[in-house]
């Protein structure tokens, strides 16, 4: 039997307010003045000042906004990295990532190559970075993805929608602070939180579980379950989706994800659905596979007033169905753990088109 020795977060602050320490917690790992820190930061937050004025900028540090509404691909990746060459000297000291799961991935894969050759492409799959990237820093401003605890970052290629995981993607340093997801609208709240709901029953729910996994994944599933379904006070359900969120990442670190994931990574890769929704879309379908998750779910949805979006793949080719298909049977790791080893005998084609053909 051979264990795999995963690495985890660094440094880890947790608390409202805490984003003002970002300034005393980065300063000691500056290399020197003409090494920037580069801030990835969302879009959403451009223009408001009394957020901005909380980045810390010193010397030649530079604020990238970046716009969330499309998820990170490997050429972005690799464009910012060569814009960041091109304008400093000397790499960096560090890249700080603020935002939701797409900004805190592209801080992670900048970092990664900003020390490794080559495109981001190069690296998409298990275990092909060489190098240690540079010093990087996630900083959440919505919850439930995990991508501030994992160790990997979703990129869509030219070929694939697949994440660089290795041992040098996970942050140096975390900050949880919860008052920065004040302004998250209600259905992306939902969409984005969901995933974390979604990766627990994944992870609860397949081969894969273990004891570690376990008491991670029933801690977030608690903490979802009372965030979407009891009547908590706006801050203390944005104080325990963020920790949800972080539960959640660590149950999948050491077990997998399920159905669901491997379905809407087909569908984001052919359409572009971004991966909260697209889970819920996914989820809504898949009672066959997780009934008492997807109960739940339904319960969840209709408490929050939530309506999907019906027929996105009414109108798709027998080419555009294929396509998803393909992607979706190549995550063989998600199936195993979903179905088991003889996952392949269960899951046919004919079963995903018709479960797409619901969506
Ligand atoms: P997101 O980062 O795409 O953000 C969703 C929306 O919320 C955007 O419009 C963004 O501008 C907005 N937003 C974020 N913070 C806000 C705030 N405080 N106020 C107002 N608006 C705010 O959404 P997400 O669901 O967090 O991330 C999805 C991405 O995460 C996908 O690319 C997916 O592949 C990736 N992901 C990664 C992992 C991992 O382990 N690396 C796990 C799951 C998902
Ligand atoms: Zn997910």
């Amino acid at each position: 039997m051979n264990f795999k020795n995963f690495p985890m977060v660094s440094k880890v602050v947790f608390g409202r307010g805490s984003f003002n320490q970002l300034g005393e917690i980065i300063t000691p790992m500056r290399v020197n003045e003409r090494a920037p820190f580069i801030f990835l930061v969302d879009a959403v937050f451009k223009g408001n000042s009394d957020f901005c004025s909380k980045i810390p900028l010193l010397y030649t540090d530079k604020i990238i906004f970046i716009s969330s509404d499309e998820e990170p691909k490997t050429s972005q990746v690799d464009d910012l990295v060569e814009g960041i060459i091109l304008s400093s000297s000397i790499l960096p000291s560090g890249i700080i990532g603020i935002g939701g799961g797409t900004i805190l991935d592209l801080a992670k894969a900048v970092s990664l190559l900003l020390t490794n050759n080559g495109s981001s492409e190069d690296y998409q799959g298990w275990d092909l970075i060489k190098n240690k990237g540079i010093y990087h820093v996630g900083i959440p401003t919505i919850s439930g993805t995990g991508a501030e605890v994992s160790r990997t970052t979703v990129l869509t290629g030219s070929t694939k929608k697949l994440g660089i995981n290795s041992d040098f993607t996970p942050f140096d340093q975390v900050i949880l602070d919860p008052e920065l997801t004040i302004g998250v609208s209600k259905d992306q709240w939902f969409y984005t939180g969901m995933d974390c709901f979604i990766h627990c029953i994944e992870s609860l729910n397949g081969n894969f579980i273990n004891s570690f996994s376990k008491t991670y994944g029933e801690t977030a599933f608690e903490l979802c379950k009372e965030v979407f379904l009891e009547p908590l006070t706006e801050k203390t359900k944005q104080d325990k989706l963020m920790m949800a969120s972080w539960h959640g990442g660590m149950s999948i670190a050491f077990s997998q994800v399920g159905v669901a994931h491997a379905l809407s990574y087909g569908m984001s890769f052919l359409l572009g659905t971004k991966h909260g929704i697209g889970n819920c879309i996914v989820f809504d379908q898949l009672e066959a596979f997780y009934p008492e998750g997807v109960k739940l779910f339904k319960k969840m949805k209709a408490a929050h007033n939530i309506s999907l979006p019906k027929a996105v793949c009414a109108h798709l080719t027998d080419l555009e169905f294929d396509i998803m298909i393909d992607v979706a049977l190549s995550l063989e790791p998600l199936w195993e753990n979903a179905i088991g080893k003889d996952w392949k005998t269960q899951i046919t084609r004919p079963l995903l088109r018709d479960l797409y053909s619901k969506m």
